[in-house]
Protein backbone atom coordinates (compact mmCIF):
# COMPACT_ATOMS: atom_id res chain seq x y z
CA UNK A 1 0.00 0.00 0.00
CA UNK A 2 1.34 3.44 -1.20
CA UNK A 3 1.77 5.91 1.74
CA UNK A 4 0.16 9.55 1.74
CA UNK A 5 3.05 12.36 1.03
CA UNK A 6 3.27 13.85 4.35
CA UNK A 7 3.33 17.97 4.52
CA UNK A 8 6.02 18.97 6.86
CA UNK A 9 4.64 21.29 10.14
CA UNK A 10 6.39 24.93 9.53
CA UNK A 11 7.32 27.15 12.17
CA UNK A 12 4.76 30.03 13.35
CA UNK A 13 7.38 32.65 13.43
CA UNK A 14 11.23 32.46 12.05
CA UNK A 15 13.81 35.69 12.54
CA UNK A 16 13.97 37.54 9.55
CA UNK A 17 17.93 36.32 9.00
CA UNK A 18 16.64 33.14 8.58
CA UNK A 19 14.29 34.00 5.16
CA UNK A 20 16.16 32.01 2.72
CA UNK A 21 16.75 28.82 5.47
CA UNK A 22 14.59 25.86 5.22
CA UNK A 23 12.55 25.97 8.31
CA UNK A 24 11.36 22.56 10.28
CA UNK A 25 9.35 22.72 13.05
CA UNK A 26 10.45 20.60 16.18
CA UNK A 27 8.51 22.12 19.06
CA UNK A 28 4.59 23.54 18.89
CA UNK A 29 4.09 27.01 20.66
CA UNK A 30 6.18 28.10 23.57
CA UNK A 31 6.79 26.15 26.68
CA UNK A 32 7.42 28.86 28.70
CA UNK A 33 4.60 31.25 27.39
CA UNK A 34 4.98 33.96 30.13
CA UNK A 35 6.57 36.82 29.10
CA UNK A 36 3.83 39.69 29.47
CA UNK A 37 5.07 41.69 26.34
CA UNK A 38 5.06 38.70 24.10
CA UNK A 39 2.06 36.22 23.32
CA UNK A 40 3.11 35.49 19.69
CA UNK A 41 2.29 31.86 19.98
CA UNK A 42 -1.45 32.03 21.06
CA UNK A 43 -1.94 35.56 19.24
CA UNK A 44 -1.33 33.19 16.56
CA UNK A 45 -3.15 30.10 17.08
CA UNK A 46 -0.98 27.72 18.90
CA UNK A 47 -1.79 28.32 23.14
CA UNK A 48 -0.13 24.82 24.05
CA UNK A 49 3.22 23.27 23.91
CA UNK A 50 4.31 20.33 22.82
CA UNK A 51 8.01 18.74 21.46
CA UNK A 52 7.40 16.72 18.58
CA UNK A 53 8.56 13.35 18.43
CA UNK A 54 12.02 12.98 16.75
CA UNK A 55 10.52 10.79 14.15
CA UNK A 56 7.83 12.91 13.30
CA UNK A 57 10.29 15.98 12.80
CA UNK A 58 12.78 13.44 10.76
CA UNK A 59 10.27 12.53 8.48
CA UNK A 60 9.59 16.29 7.74
CA UNK A 61 13.43 16.71 7.53
CA UNK A 62 13.18 14.15 4.96
CA UNK A 63 10.31 15.54 2.77
CA UNK A 64 12.31 18.93 2.91
CA UNK A 65 15.13 17.95 1.65
CA UNK A 66 13.28 16.19 -1.10
CA UNK A 67 12.06 19.41 -2.29
CA UNK A 68 15.18 21.67 -1.06
CA UNK A 69 18.70 18.90 -1.07
CA UNK A 70 20.91 21.84 -1.88
CA UNK A 71 19.78 24.36 0.90
CA UNK A 72 22.50 26.30 3.01
CA UNK A 73 20.75 27.27 6.23
CA UNK A 74 18.28 25.85 8.22
CA UNK A 75 15.83 27.10 11.15
CA UNK A 76 14.21 24.98 13.81
CA UNK A 77 11.48 25.98 15.53
CA UNK A 78 8.65 27.06 17.33
CA UNK A 79 9.79 27.94 20.52
CA UNK A 80 12.96 26.89 22.63
CA UNK A 81 14.11 24.02 20.52
CA UNK A 82 16.36 22.66 22.35
CA UNK A 83 14.28 22.43 25.76
CA UNK A 84 13.73 18.82 23.61
CA UNK A 85 15.07 15.87 25.16
CA UNK A 86 18.26 15.87 24.30
CA UNK A 87 18.84 13.26 22.19
CA UNK A 88 15.54 13.18 20.53
CA UNK A 89 17.55 16.87 19.35
CA UNK A 90 20.75 15.37 18.66
CA UNK A 91 18.82 13.23 16.53
CA UNK A 92 16.65 15.35 14.43
CA UNK A 93 20.08 17.49 13.93
CA UNK A 94 21.61 14.39 12.33
CA UNK A 95 18.68 13.89 10.26
CA UNK A 96 19.12 17.33 8.86
CA UNK A 97 23.05 17.17 8.14
CA UNK A 98 22.63 13.92 6.76
CA UNK A 99 19.57 15.29 4.36
CA UNK A 100 21.14 19.01 3.69
CA UNK A 101 24.80 17.69 3.47
CA UNK A 102 24.91 21.44 1.99
CA UNK A 103 23.84 23.19 4.87
CA UNK A 104 26.26 25.14 6.99
CA UNK A 105 23.63 26.86 8.92
CA UNK A 106 21.55 24.90 11.24
CA UNK A 107 20.20 27.73 13.84
CA UNK A 108 16.85 26.84 16.44
CA UNK A 109 15.45 29.73 19.09
CA UNK A 110 16.35 29.03 22.43
CA UNK A 111 15.97 30.98 25.68
CA UNK A 112 18.68 31.45 28.34
CA UNK A 113 17.40 29.65 30.72
CA UNK A 114 17.65 26.59 28.91
CA UNK A 115 21.08 27.03 27.29
CA UNK A 116 21.88 27.27 31.05
CA UNK A 117 20.70 25.02 32.49
CA UNK A 118 22.11 22.17 29.35
CA UNK A 119 25.48 23.19 31.19
CA UNK A 120 28.97 23.44 28.55
CA UNK A 121 28.08 19.91 28.49
CA UNK A 122 24.42 20.12 27.18
CA UNK A 123 25.96 22.73 24.76
CA UNK A 124 29.04 20.90 23.68
CA UNK A 125 27.06 17.86 22.58
CA UNK A 126 24.11 19.85 20.87
CA UNK A 127 27.53 21.65 18.91
CA UNK A 128 28.80 18.30 17.80
CA UNK A 129 25.39 16.88 16.13
CA UNK A 130 25.70 20.07 14.38
CA UNK A 131 23.35 23.03 15.69
CA UNK A 132 25.61 26.53 14.80
CA UNK A 133 23.73 29.16 16.11
CA UNK A 134 21.05 29.90 18.48
CA UNK A 135 18.58 32.74 18.72
CA UNK A 136 18.24 34.14 21.82
CA UNK A 137 16.25 37.01 23.26
CA UNK A 138 18.50 38.78 25.70
CA UNK A 139 15.46 41.94 25.70
CA UNK A 140 17.05 43.09 28.30
CA UNK A 141 19.63 43.21 30.67
CA UNK A 142 18.11 45.14 33.51
CA UNK A 143 17.68 42.83 36.43
CA UNK A 144 13.66 44.82 37.62
CA UNK A 145 12.71 45.04 33.39
CA UNK A 146 13.37 40.85 33.37
CA UNK A 147 11.47 40.03 36.72
CA UNK A 148 8.82 42.42 35.35
CA UNK A 149 8.13 41.24 32.29
CA UNK A 150 8.22 37.70 33.58
CA UNK A 151 10.93 36.46 31.46
CA UNK A 152 12.22 33.61 34.06
CA UNK A 153 16.00 34.88 33.81
CA UNK A 154 18.24 36.96 35.26
CA UNK A 155 21.44 39.16 33.75
CA UNK A 156 23.83 36.74 35.36
CA UNK A 157 21.74 33.81 33.57
CA UNK A 158 22.22 35.85 30.67
CA UNK A 159 26.05 35.93 30.91
CA UNK A 160 26.75 32.53 31.82
CA UNK A 161 24.88 30.74 29.24
CA UNK A 162 26.10 33.24 26.58
CA UNK A 163 29.81 32.83 27.48
CA UNK A 164 29.02 29.00 27.86
CA UNK A 165 27.08 28.79 24.43
CA UNK A 166 30.20 30.79 22.96
CA UNK A 167 32.65 28.61 24.56
CA UNK A 168 30.72 25.26 22.93
CA UNK A 169 31.46 26.78 19.60
CA UNK A 170 27.82 28.22 18.68
CA UNK A 171 26.94 31.55 17.32
CA UNK A 172 25.00 33.74 19.84
CA UNK A 173 22.60 36.04 18.21
CA UNK A 174 20.91 37.86 21.09
CA UNK A 175 18.05 39.97 20.22
CA UNK A 176 17.47 43.90 22.49
CA UNK A 177 14.14 44.85 22.98
CA UNK A 178 14.04 48.76 22.99
CA UNK A 179 11.38 50.47 25.04
CA UNK A 180 11.29 47.29 27.30
CA UNK A 181 11.99 49.18 30.46
CA UNK A 182 9.49 51.99 30.12
CA UNK A 183 9.49 55.50 30.67
CA UNK A 184 10.59 54.48 34.43
CA UNK A 185 13.64 52.52 33.95
CA UNK A 186 14.76 53.17 30.28
CA UNK A 187 18.26 54.00 31.62
CA UNK A 188 18.79 51.39 33.49
CA UNK A 189 17.83 48.87 30.78
CA UNK A 190 20.25 50.69 28.30
CA UNK A 191 23.23 50.46 30.96
CA UNK A 192 21.83 46.98 31.90
CA UNK A 193 21.54 45.74 28.80
CA UNK A 194 25.24 47.18 27.37
CA UNK A 195 26.85 45.83 30.66
CA UNK A 196 25.54 41.95 29.61
CA UNK A 197 26.63 42.71 25.86
CA UNK A 198 29.93 43.83 27.41
CA UNK A 199 30.75 40.48 29.27
CA UNK A 200 29.47 38.31 26.35
CA UNK A 201 30.33 39.75 23.24
CA UNK A 202 27.96 38.00 21.74
CA UNK A 203 28.39 36.86 17.59
CA UNK A 204 25.07 39.26 16.93
CA UNK A 205 22.93 41.87 18.02
CA UNK A 206 19.71 42.31 16.70
CA UNK A 207 17.56 45.04 17.36
CA UNK A 208 13.91 45.10 18.28
CA UNK A 209 11.19 48.08 19.28
CA UNK A 210 8.85 46.98 21.91
CA UNK A 211 4.78 47.19 20.55
CA UNK A 212 2.30 46.71 23.17
CA UNK A 213 0.08 45.34 20.13
CA UNK A 214 -4.35 44.99 20.32
CA UNK A 215 -5.97 46.37 23.30
CA UNK A 216 -6.33 50.42 23.29
CA UNK A 217 -3.09 50.25 20.50
CA UNK A 218 -4.46 52.87 17.76
CA UNK A 219 -2.18 50.42 14.73
CA UNK A 220 -3.59 47.27 15.75
CA UNK A 221 -6.08 45.50 13.38
CA UNK A 222 -9.54 45.23 15.27
CA UNK A 223 -9.95 42.18 16.74
CA UNK A 224 -6.44 41.43 17.17
CA UNK A 225 -5.47 39.35 20.62
CA UNK A 226 -3.76 41.88 23.26
CA UNK A 227 -0.67 41.59 24.30
CA UNK A 228 -0.23 40.60 28.20
CA UNK A 229 1.33 43.66 28.97
CA UNK A 230 -1.74 45.72 28.57
CA UNK A 231 -2.80 44.77 31.84
CA UNK A 232 0.37 46.27 33.22
CA UNK A 233 -0.27 49.64 31.69
CA UNK A 234 -3.88 49.78 32.86
CA UNK A 235 -2.77 49.14 36.19
CA UNK A 236 -0.20 51.83 36.20
CA UNK A 237 2.35 49.54 36.85
CA UNK A 238 4.18 50.04 33.11
CA UNK A 239 4.48 53.35 31.60
CA UNK A 240 5.56 52.87 28.15
CA UNK A 241 8.42 54.59 26.38
CA UNK A 242 8.07 57.41 23.54
CA UNK A 243 8.62 56.89 20.48
CA UNK A 244 11.91 59.42 20.56
CA UNK A 245 12.69 58.29 24.22
CA UNK A 246 13.51 54.87 22.48
CA UNK A 247 15.86 56.97 20.09
CA UNK A 248 17.60 57.73 22.99
CA UNK A 249 17.24 54.55 24.70
CA UNK A 250 19.12 53.34 21.17
CA UNK A 251 21.99 56.12 21.65
CA UNK A 252 22.63 55.52 25.66
CA UNK A 253 22.64 51.49 24.71
CA UNK A 254 25.67 52.02 21.99
CA UNK A 255 27.27 54.61 24.31
CA UNK A 256 28.27 52.01 26.89
CA UNK A 257 29.41 49.22 24.74
CA UNK A 258 33.12 48.46 25.38
CA UNK A 259 35.51 46.01 23.67
CA UNK A 260 33.03 44.07 21.68
CA UNK A 261 32.81 42.87 18.10
CA UNK A 262 29.25 41.81 17.40
CA UNK A 263 27.62 42.01 14.24
CA UNK A 264 24.87 44.78 14.94
CA UNK A 265 21.96 45.00 13.12
CA UNK A 266 18.31 46.83 13.13
CA UNK A 267 16.64 43.83 10.95
CA UNK A 268 13.35 44.74 11.88
CA UNK A 269 10.90 47.33 10.35
CA UNK A 270 9.75 48.32 13.74
CA UNK A 271 13.12 50.54 14.40
CA UNK A 272 12.85 54.13 14.16
CA UNK A 273 16.53 54.78 13.21
CA UNK A 274 18.09 51.79 11.45
CA UNK A 275 21.81 51.34 12.80
CA UNK A 276 23.81 48.87 11.74
CA UNK A 277 27.57 47.58 11.33
CA UNK A 278 30.29 45.81 13.16
CA UNK A 279 31.29 47.01 16.92
CA UNK A 280 33.67 49.05 18.28
CA UNK A 281 34.77 49.82 14.68
CA UNK A 282 31.00 51.52 13.78
CA UNK A 283 30.02 52.44 16.73
CA UNK A 284 31.01 56.14 16.92
CA UNK A 285 29.28 55.86 13.36
CA UNK A 286 25.63 54.62 14.27
CA UNK A 287 25.89 57.50 16.98
CA UNK A 288 26.13 60.12 15.12
CA UNK A 289 23.89 58.75 12.88
CA UNK A 290 21.65 58.80 15.62
CA UNK A 291 22.60 62.53 16.03
CA UNK A 292 21.70 63.43 12.53
CA UNK A 293 18.29 62.08 12.90
CA UNK A 294 17.67 64.30 16.57
CA UNK A 295 18.63 67.08 14.79
CA UNK A 296 16.07 66.87 12.39
CA UNK A 297 13.06 69.15 12.73
CA UNK A 298 10.17 67.87 14.87
CA UNK A 299 7.83 67.30 12.45
CA UNK A 300 9.95 65.20 10.26
CA UNK A 301 10.80 63.04 13.10
CA UNK A 302 7.44 62.65 14.16
CA UNK A 303 6.57 61.60 10.28
CA UNK A 304 9.05 59.01 10.79
CA UNK A 305 7.52 57.13 14.57
CA UNK A 306 4.30 57.56 12.42
CA UNK A 307 5.65 55.51 9.10
CA UNK A 308 8.03 53.26 10.63
CA UNK A 309 4.95 51.40 11.77
CA UNK A 310 4.83 48.85 14.55
CA UNK A 311 4.35 45.27 13.50
CA UNK A 312 5.82 42.01 14.34
S1 LIG B 1 9.32 35.88 24.38
FE1 LIG B 1 9.97 33.80 23.84
S2 LIG B 1 10.03 32.73 25.81
FE2 LIG B 1 8.82 34.56 26.14
S3 LIG B 1 6.69 33.88 25.84
FE3 LIG B 1 7.45 34.71 23.88
S4 LIG B 1 8.20 32.94 22.75
FE4 LIG B 1 8.03 32.34 24.91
Amino acid sequence: MSRLPTVPEQPIIRPPSEAASVLVRATRGCGWNRCRFCGIYPSFGEPGHSFRSAKEVCRDVRALAAEWPGAESVFIGDADPPAMPLADFEAILREIHAAFPKAERVTAYARASTLWRLRPEGLARLAAAGLTRVHVGLESGDFATLRLMRKGYSPRILVESGRWTKAAGLELSWYVLLGLGGLDRWREHADGTAAVVNAVDPHFIRLRRLWIYGGDDPESPAGMPESPLWALVRAGRFRPQTPEGTVHELRRFLERLEGVSSELASDHGNNYVRVAGRLMADRDGMIEEIDRFLAWPVEKRQRRYRLAGSQL
